[in-house]
Formats: C-alpha cells, sequence, structure tokens
C-alpha cells in the first residue's frame, strides 16, 4: 500500500526520515552521474533536439486522433482474433481483467512490469479475487516481495541494496545468500520463477506501444521476461494506457529511437516485442492463445484535450525526468512521487491519483527545469507541476495566508516598494553587519543553514539618478531588468554592471516602473497576480526604443521569456509586446560576449582561481552554457570546472522555505563541489544563488568569496583602462 502525506507538515517529517538514508543518497548520486554521461555518449551520433521535436508532433498529433485510433485499432486486432476492450475507470480495468481471469478458468497469473497496471492496483485487485499473482521482472518481484510500490519508472527497486536483496532472497530460498554473489541472487530469482512462467494459466503485459493501422502493440524491455508472460501461459491479456496509441510502426520506431536511450542510455534494450493476433499456443482452447487488449482512459481522453495539461500525455515513460532531477536524487521515488514518481508523476498523481494524493508532493519541486531539458517529448513539465499546485488549491478553495499576503503585497508597486523602503529601516535591531541575525526564531532552526543578507540601505532604483553614468554617442541603447533582489539587497551588482557597459560605450536606462518580474508568484502558482505583475512590466518596458532588454538575474530573464507569454496566454491575449521583449532579453555573460565581443586585453584576472555556478534559469532557462565560462577565459582567471556545475543550489525562492531540509543539502554539496576545487572565488549570474551560497559559506564561516559575474569583471578590469 503506499501512503502519500497529504500535508506539507507530514510530508517534511517523512522527507527528514529519508534524508537519513545515506545508502539511498549514495545509489542515486552515483545513478545520477553514471546516467548523464551514458545519456550524452547514447545520442552523440542523433540530432536529438531534431528527434525531440519530431516526438513532440508525432506524440500530438496521436492525441488529437485517439478515438479514431482507438477505432482503427480495434478492427485491426479484432480481425486478427484479439479482444480488445475500453475501460473507463481504473476499476472497471480491474473488473474486465478479473472478468477474462474467470471465464478461462485461470487460477495463477504472471506479469511483467506495467506502470499503468500499477496505476489501477491491479494485484491488489487480482488477489483479492482469489488469483496469485507473481511478478516477474526482477525489481518488481523484489518490490512485490517487499509490499512496496515503485521508487522508479524503469528502474523499480532501485532504492535498494543488494544486502537488503541478499537478506530477502535468504528468507525465499531459505538459505543464506551472499550479498555479494550478484549471479547467484539473480539465480535464486530465476529458480523461483521458471515455475511460475510454466505454471501460469494467464500473463499479463503492459504495452509501450498500441499500433492503430496493424492492431500490433510493441513492448520494450531488458530481462526477456515479458516475452515469457506473452507466449508461455494460455492467455494474454495487455494493459494499455489509452495514450499509447500511435497511428503507425514508423511512429514507433521514431519513438524507440529515443526511449532506451533517454531510459538507460542504451542504443537499444535487450528486447523489444511485436505481438499482433493470436498465436499457436499448445494449451490454449483451439491450439491458439487466447488474447485481449484492455485500453484504460481513466481520464486520458479528457486530459488530452486539455490546452495546458494535455502534453502531460506525450510521456513515453523513460523515467529521466527522475533521473535528472535533484529532488528525486536525494529522496528517491517513494519520496517524491505516489505511484508514478519523478517530474511527470507529480502531475500523473494528480491526474489519476486525486488532489489528496499530489497536494503536498507537487510543491516539491525547485522549477530548476532539468526535467524538461532532458524529456524526449518536450513535455514542459516544471510549469505543468506549478498547475498542478494551482488546481489542487483551487479545488480546495483555500489560498495559504503566505499567498494572499504574497499576492496583495505584489499587486501594488509603489505598495510593495514602500514595505521594502520601510525595511530597510525597521531591519536594524535584526542586523549584524550586511546579514540578519536571530535568524531561527524567525523562521524555525531548520532554517539556519545559511545567512540571510539585509536589505541594502539604498535601492538601486533610488540611487540611479545620481549614480546614472553619462555615455555620450552611444553603440547600442539597452534597458535595464534588475528584479528585486539586485534593486534591494545587491545594488553593486546592478552598480558594477552598468558602469562596465558605459565604459564599451553602452547606454544604459533604468525603466523606474518595473517591478517584481512575478516568479516568485508562480512558484506559488498564483497566477492571477502573476499575470498583472507581467502586465505591469509590459507597461513599464516598451521594448521599441532598446536593442537589448538587460538582465543580470537568469531567473528574471528566464521567466520574462518562457512564463510571460503562458502566463498571459491563458486570456487568449499575447501581446505584441511580450513576443518583443522576449526577443530582447540578453542575460549579461551573453551580452558581454556576443554583443561586446569583449577582448581578454581589457581585463587583469591575473590569474585568479575561479570556480562557476550556472544558475539554472541561465543553464537551462535561457540556454546559456559557453559564455559565461568564455567571460571567465577572457577576464584572465584561473577557471576551475567543478563537478555538478549545472545542478541546483536549492535556493529556489519560497521552495527553501518549504524544503529548508531540502536546501541545505543541496546547498551542502554544491559548497563541496566549488570548494573542491580549490578556488577562492564562485562566481556565478543570478543573485538567488549568490544569496544561497554566500550564506551557506557565512554559516560555515570560510573565507571564499561569492560574485556576480558583472562585479568579478568591474573587480578584474584593466585599471588603466578606466
Ligand atoms: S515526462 Fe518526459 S522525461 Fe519524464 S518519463 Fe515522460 S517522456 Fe520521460
Ligand atoms: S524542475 Fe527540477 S526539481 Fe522540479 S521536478 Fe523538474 S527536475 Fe525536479
Amino acid at each position: 500500500m503506499i501512503h502519500t502525506p497529504r500535508t506539507l507538515k507530514a510530508y517534511r517529517k517523512q522527507i527528514r526520515k529519508t534524508l537519513e538514508q545515506q545508502f539511498l543518497r549514495k545509489t542515486l548520486d552515483n545513478f545520477a552521474v553514471a546516467y548523464r554521461e551514458s545519456r550524452v555518449k547514447a545520442f552523440a551520433d542523433l540530432d536529438l533536439e531534431d528527434l525531440r521535436d519530431g516526438i513532440a508532433r508525432a506524440r500530438d498529433h496521436a492525441l488529437e486522433r485517439l478515438p479514431e485510433l482507438f477505432e482503427a485499432f480495434k478492427a485491426q486486432a479484432e480481425a486478427a482474433g484479439v479482444r480488445v476492450h475500453l475501460a473507463g475507470t481504473a476499476a472497471e480495468a480491474n473488473v474486465i481483467i478479473a472478468a477474462i481471469a474467470a471465464e478461462n478458468g485461470v487460477r495463477r497469473i504472471v506479469k511483467s512490469k506495467s506502470m499503468t497496471a500499477e496505476e489501477i492496483f491491479l494485484n491488489d485487485h487480482l488477489q483479492q479475487a482469489g488469483y496469485e499473482v507473481t511478478e516477474t521482472d526482477l525489481g518488481e518481484w523484489i518490490i512485490q516481495l517487499r509490499q512496496e510500490g515503485p521508487s522508479h519508472m524503469v528502474m523499480p527497486a532501485i532504492h535498494l541494496s543488494r544486502y537488503q536483496v541478499g537478506e530477502l532472497f535468504s528468507e525465499v530460498a531459505g538459505s543464506n545468500q551472499d550479498p555479494e554473489d550478484i549471479d547467484r541472487l539473480v539465480k535464486v530469482a530465476r529458480h523461483a520463477l521458471r515455475p511460475r512462467f510454466i505454471a501460469a494459466d494467464m500473463g499479463i503485459s503492459g504495452g509501450n506501444f498500441a499500433i492503430a493501422d496493424s492492431g500490433a502493440i510493441g513492448l520494450v524491455t531488458n530481462e526477456g521476461n515479458a516475452r515469457l508472460v506473452t507466449t508461455l501461459p494460455r492467455v494474454h491479456v495487455a494493459l494499455v494506457g489509452l495514450e499509447k496509441l500511435i497511428p503507425d510502426l514508423k511512429t514507433a520506431l521514431t519513438i524507440l529511437k529515443a526511449l532506451p536511450r533517454n531510459a538507460t542510455g542504451q542504443a537499444l534494450t535487450s528486447y523489444v516485442t511485436w505481438i499482433k493476433g493470436r498465436t499457436p499456443c499448445t494449451t490454449g482452447p483451439d491450439g491458439t492463445k487466447v488474447q485481449h487488449v484492455v485500453f484504460l482512459d481513466n481520464g486520458r481522453l479528457e486530459r488530452a484535450r486539455h490546452p495546458v495539461f494535455g502534453q502531460a500525455l506525450r510521456c513515453i515513460r523513460c523515467g529521466a525526468c527522475a533521473n535528472v532531477c535533484p529532488v528525486y536524487r536525494l529522496l528517491g521515488g517513494h519520496g517524491f512521487g505516489h505511484v508514478y514518481i519523478g517530474a511527470i508523476g507529480l502531475i500523473l498523481t494528480w491526474f489519476y491519483h486525486g488532489r489528496d494524493n499530489a497536494r503536498a508532493i507537487a510543491k516539491n519541486c525547485l522549477n530548476c527545469q532539468s526535467c524538461k531539458s532532458v524529456c524526449p517529448a518536450r513535455i514542459d513539465l516544471p510549469w505543468l507541476i506549478k498547475q498542478v499546485g494551482r488546481q489542487v488549491m483551487d479545488a480546495d478553495g483555500r489560498r495559504p495566508l503566505r499567498n494572499r499576503m504574497l499576492a496583495k503585497v505584489m499587486r501594488n508597486r509603489k505598495w510593495f516598494h514602500g514595505l521594502l523602503k520601510a525595511a530597510a529601516v525597521t531591519q536594524k535591531p535584526l542586523a549584524d553587519g550586511p546579514r540578519l541575525r536571530h535568524l531561527p526564531f524567525l523562521l524555525g532552526r531548520a532554517h539556519d543553514f545559511r545567512t540571510l543578507p539585509t536589505l541594502a540601505a539604498k535601492s538601486f532604483r533610488e540611487q540611479w539618478p545620481t549614480f546614472r553614468p553619462q555615455v555620450d554617442d552611444p553603440k547600442l541603447r539597452v534597458a535595464l531588468f534588475i528584479g528585486c533582489a539586485q534593486d534591494f539587497i545587491y545594488p553593486e551588482q546592478a552598480k558594477a554592471a552598468v558602469s562596465l557597459l558605459a565604459r564599451y560605450g553602452v547606454a544604459v536606462d533604468f525603466p523606474h516602473e518595473q517591478t517584481c518580474c512575478g516568479l516568485p508568484l508562480t512558484m506559488m502558482a498564483e497566477n492571477e497576480t502573476a499575470r498583472e505583475v507581467a502586465q505591469q512590466n509590459l507597461a513599464a518596458l516598451d521594448p521599441d526604443p532598446y536593442d537589448y532588454l538587460l538582465t543580470l538575474c537568469a531567473s528574471c530573464g528566464s521567466h520574462i521569456r518562457e512564463n510571460y507569454p503562458k502566463l498571459l496566454q491563458e486570456h487568449n491575449t499575447v501581446p505584441v509586446n511580450v513576443r518583443q521583449l522576449a526577443a530582447k532579453i540578453i542575460d549579461f555573460s551573453s551580452f558581454m560576449v556576443k554583443v561586446l565581443q569583449v577582448q581578454p586585453g581589457d581585463f587583469q584576472g591575473e590569474g585568479q582561481s575561479v570556480a562557476y555556478h550556472a544558475p539554472c534559469h541561465l543553464c537551462r532557462g535561457l540556454e546559456v552554457t559557453t559564455e559565461p565560462r568564455t567571460l571567465l577565459q577572457i577576464a584572465d582567471t584561473d577557471y576551475l570546472p567543478a563537478a555538478d556545475e549545472e545542478v541546483c543550489c536549492g535556493f529556489s525562492g519560497s521552495y527553501s522555505v518549504d524544503f529548508p531540509e531540502m536546501s541545505a543539502l543541496l546547498l551542502e554539496r554544491k559548497l563541496e563541489n566549488l570548494t573542491a576545487t580549490g578556488a577562492d572565488l564562485f562566481v556565478t549570474d543570478c543573485p538567488g544563488c549568490i544569496m544561497q551560497l554566500r550564506g551557506g559559506l557565512e554559516r560555515k564561516g570560510a573565507t571564499q568569496r561569492v560574485m556576480h559575474m558583472a562585479e568579478w569583471l568591474w573587480e578584474s578590469r584593466k585599471k588603466d583602462w578606466i
């Protein structure tokens, strides 16, 4: 039975317990690193982006035609002697499959791995009806013996050590099993499962593809057990999600190019099986096998038509969105999902297992974009996860007090900025130099893993009228969008950038009416206010007079470019200036390298050893990866690459408030990796990351400095150049 916490409090308690499992973290760490490397190798000879476009297109095309594809499949399959069923709900599917078992006098059932069967709790239903059901995929069999759900869609027992399996198999075999002898452990499974295959009356499989123009199903497996399940018993039932319908084999082969590569880094799995029509079977009623295909709707038809959530049904179940997720890497699937796990699991839980199961887990997303960047079907997973949060909140009819307060304050720019100004004055009793003290009293002890900065005495916008550099005859005009952190906490970062740009003859404007980009509101699923704030910024930032809209905060930049159109689309109006604005957005490093083409001679970093942290919203949101590293070389530094350079630092705004334990661990790893380079300066491009890294270093009493790229460049400029 799967117990998924329904409140944030209960979920955090579960998280704290899970984080104590050192073995789990180590295993998932090793896997994450190995997976990343093997995936890159597996796709080396393919045009991956082209393939992803092709899969997304093909899946969308199929999803638009599901009823038609179902009818075509049914006609073809039934002509070949197969009975085809359509189950509207999970309960109906269970009843249909139990009825097939009853009418064929079945007692023993073997199963191959099927997430759709997990979705409907098929084993429980059949066992309660008196059938003996045996999972035959090694991982599935292990978790069946342990009475657990899968912790990964492709590798269901990845959370277990060989010692745990050795102990379990010792019980199964009735003799002590050496956990180091993997071959021997596999033999135990083989020895136990073979007789089950032979004695089984019915085999149940899933289906990776249901091909409409032939009535065939396709299975992609690694262990060969699915072949035994579908061939040996006299009855075969394939349980297939309706969204697996595709028009033809060509589409299946396109998906097959990505599925094993993205799942496990294999060019192809050990077995790809195509089954069409009834096959000879000596124990079958008339010398042929009884064959059924049960399609499961369970809300799929309705979701496929949904303008926002429809894309989730493109999923080909490769599991990659878990493999790269920093949250999954810390918690595994039992702590990060319900039946379905990982990024897609947070969405499918709401689809198939209801809002109570989705409520707490859907909050556990850093919005780091890693899942989106590897999804072969180009599903916008982080956005959909936030929209699930929104749907849950709407259905609950309750918005947390924090949400309501934030929305109220952010809606009114003058009020919001006035409050920040007032806080900059009243914070003094809480301040200890540039940082706040008494943090645990404000937020709770779990938040004490980092210090937090104080607000600047004077915001950037207050300093702007006197600071604004004069640029005569400018070669470029740029509007600066700096976001709240640089405006009110770190104005020195923005001043460094503006000072540098002035030296290069760039005239910078600071449109005063700009306000928060609205990302914190989106993170808290406050779409209405996020939309209002977006509209305020659109009104403040007329792109026409400017060559570029420069942002020094990767999160603001990627939110404006990626999310403004989606927010405004919800009202079916995407103003033209959103597209113009999005097209003109550029981050600081790209502007320096690609637009200004700055040269090494301008800087004297004097071989300073520097490690770099790549902000999620820069390397994946804005897809800027080479320019910051190039800039570090240009600045005459000794750039020392860190491990997991592009993995989230754990800041993610309100996430670190809701999940301080997770944020603290992600930060700890990030600092370990940066520190291991031996660099004494850490450079990045996002003020949120700077807050997290500095706060963590200060709390440890470490001496490394953390700087925004603009600050470092300003500091390392040639002094005779100013
Ligand atoms: S959402 Fe994408 S990455 Fe995740 S399992 Fe589905 S296809 Fe794979
Ligand atoms: S955005 Fe990041 S944290 Fe959220 S589900 Fe995707 S990979 Fe995980």
